[in-house]
């Protein structure tokens, strides 16, 4: 199963998006819809309500007066609270049954309003959202609702804004062009990327990179996204993850890089990440462990520092996502390097350097990580020297 929130501010698209993603076969779990259910004639949410509220918010039928429980609510924040702490519970155990009713390989799509608003989105494998100008989306409301220029900017105003979106967003779908171009847009992402995420997800399969090597100029998303996947695996973790870092080149702006994250975490114990429930915890939010045994190659040390390895099951984000010990010499180092890599200009050159080097050289992208080990073994020193000057201590975020 693959769970993907979907968002939008009001009027972007996103009604006409999860009516397309139903049409191509997703199960769509419309958050509005449920909130209206919640409190439906005869429910629970209704006569909790009415306890809590009064008479004043029920019609003559004894069903919501939604216009005065909302005025209600707009003025009093305590209100609003009490309002929520009935209906949001309801609402999360029905979302719960609906996904528990779902066949093993559905594609479930949970059409959120508020899924920025409410910082829901390391509860999905994905998030969409549908971003268009307030300019067309305050004509398109006008026209197809009839609301007024004044209610639906302020309507725009009180929600997040396109930045934040952006944050959250796993994939931004345009739509400011003819409908039909967001319609082949969806069409595509739902064959290659969300058809095989779930049967990956399903079947415990990670994304491979290319074997052919390519470097990238650095990419100003690769935090972002690295900060996505990193809270879904705290998520999927629990209490117990010591912490989780994004490491590596594409952790260093303005480093060219192949395009893999590389996430690091730290665990008490390498027994901690090879416990069961972790592990099918880890699978079931798409991060399969890689099969071998990895181990870092000695730095200052002797011996090797034994590692676990996962993947991502994203068809269009390949990750390395590297377990090891918090404290431990090899947790250590991939920290120090990422954070003189950042603080280090004429480093980063040299490093940049290296790469284009080996690059050019033709390898191939398991060629190219073994041939800059001698590099890095030659740089060890500077590093650690770097470290002792500057006072620099890890910190695992
Ligand atoms: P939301 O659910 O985000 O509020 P809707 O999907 O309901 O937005 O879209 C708002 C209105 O704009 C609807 O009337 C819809 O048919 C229309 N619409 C959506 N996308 C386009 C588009 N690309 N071009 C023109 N009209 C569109």
């Amino acid at each position: 199963m693959l769970r993907v929130g979907l968002s939008g501010g009001i009027g972007s698209g996103k009604s006409t998006v999860a009516q397309r993603l139903s049409e191509l076969g997703a199960t769509v779990i419309d958050a509005d819809q449920l909130a209206r259910e919640a409190v439906g004639p005869g429910s629970e949410g209704l006569a909790a309500i009415a306890v809590r509220f009064g008479d004043d918010v029920l019609d003559d039928t004894g069903a919501l007066n939604r216009s005065a429980l909302g005025e209600l609510v707009f003025a009093d924040p305590q209100a609003r609270r009490d309002l929520e702490a009935i209906t949001h519970p309801l609402i999360a155990r029905r979302t719960r049954e609906l996904i528990a009713a779902v066949a093993p390989d559905a594609i479930v799509v949970h059409d959120v309003p508020l899924l920025v608003e409410k910082a829901m989105g390391s509860a999905y494998h994905l998030v969409i959202i549908v971003g268009a100008d307030e300019e067309t989306r305050v004509k398109r409301l006008m026209h197809s609702r009839g609301m007024t220029e004044a209610d639906v900017r302020s309507r725009i105003a009180a929600q997040a804004s396109d930045e934040q979106r952006r944050e959250a967003a796993d994939v931004w779908l345009d739509n400011d062009g003819p409908r039909d171009d967001l319609l082949a847009a969806l069409d595509e992402l739902w064959h290659e990327r969300l058809v095989p995420f779930e049967h990956n997800v399903r079947h415990g399969i990670r994304s491979h990179r290319p074997e052919g090597l390519a470097l990238h100029p650095t990419d100003p998303t690769w935090p972002q996204q690295a900060q996505r996947m990193l809270a879904r695996l705290r998520a999927a973790w629990g209490e117990e993850l010591v912490s989780a870092d994004h490491i590596g080149s594409t952790a260093v702006p303005g480093l060219v890089a192949k395009d893999v994250l590389d996430l690091q975490l730290g665990v008490r114990s390498l027994d901690d990440a090879d416990g069961e429930d972790v592990r099918a915890r880890l699978d079931a939010a798409g991060f399969p462990r890689a099969a071998g045994v990895y181990a870092d190659f000695d730095r200052g040390s002797d011996g090797t520092w034994p590692k676990r390895m996962h993947g991502n099951a994203d068809p269009a984000r390949v990750a390395h996502i590297h377990i090891r010990e918090a404290g431990s010499a090899g947790w250590r180092w991939a920290l120090m390097f990422r954070d003189w890599m950042r603080a280090d200009p004429q480093a980063r050159l040299e490093y940049a350097a290296e790469k284009a080097r080996i690059a050019a050289s033709g390898v191939t992208a398991t060629e190219y990580a073994e041939a800059k080990e001698p590099w890095f073994d030659a740089v060890h020193e500077r590093a650690e020297a770097w470290a002792r000057e500057t006072g620099w201590e890890p910190q695992g975020g």
